[in-house]
């Protein structure tokens, strides 16, 4: 009986560490990832008004495609109901109902919030096939999708808590007076 518990437990441990940040084959190969350096999204700034509206580490994900950290990002493990904003732009990008636990360190989404909320980008840095997330809206690094998701579209959209707003922060960047 005994033995039957530690067998368990340990198909539990191995199924839990399933996951983990490495590039899977792009879920996005059947699109067209089309180049966005010469994308003209709706929301133009230059790089210096982007500068002075971002905190240096927003600008640094968000302007660099840099990576936070995982687990040291503030929404990997938020649960609070909600719409979560692209950080520069204030685009409603994700909702609060597709986020899911993947213990990979970073809020992870199965879903966006709409249809071309966000813009996908082939990424061959650092010797690795990935597909970028961009907001469609104003062009800003999000982070990455993988095929590894759970729900029905089997997508894992993995995304810089740095570069998404909860509604919790007063977004420095978004000046709700600018009109569609
Ligand atoms: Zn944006």
């Amino acid at each position: 009986m005994k033995r039957n518990v530690i067998i368990l437990t340990l198909g539990a441990a191995i199924f839990v560490t399933g996951c983990n940040a490495t590039p899977t084959n792009s879920p996005a190969a059947q699109n067209d990832l089309t180049s966005t350096n010469t994308m003209k999204f709706p929301l133009q700034r230059t790089e210096e008004e982007w500068r002075k509206l971002l905190t240096p580490e927003q600008y640094h994900v968000l302007r660099e495609a840099g990576t936070e950290r995982a687990f040291t990002g503030k929404y990997w493990d938020t649960k609070t109901p909600g719409e979560y904003r692209c950080a520069a732009c204030g685009e409603i990008l994700f909702k609060s109902a597709d986020k899911f636990d993947s213990h990979c360190g970073w809020p992870s989404f199965s879903e966006v919030a709409a249809l071309g909320k966000v813009i996908e980008r082939k990424d061959t840095s650092y010797g690795m096939i990935r597909t970028e997330v961009l907001c469609g809206n104003c062009g800003s690094h999000l982070g990455h999708v993988f095929d590894d998701g759970p729900g029905p579209k089997g997508l894992r959209y993995c995304i810089n808590s740095a570069s998404i707003d909860l509604g919790d922060t007063n977004l420095p960047s978004f000046k709700p007076s600018e009109k569609k």
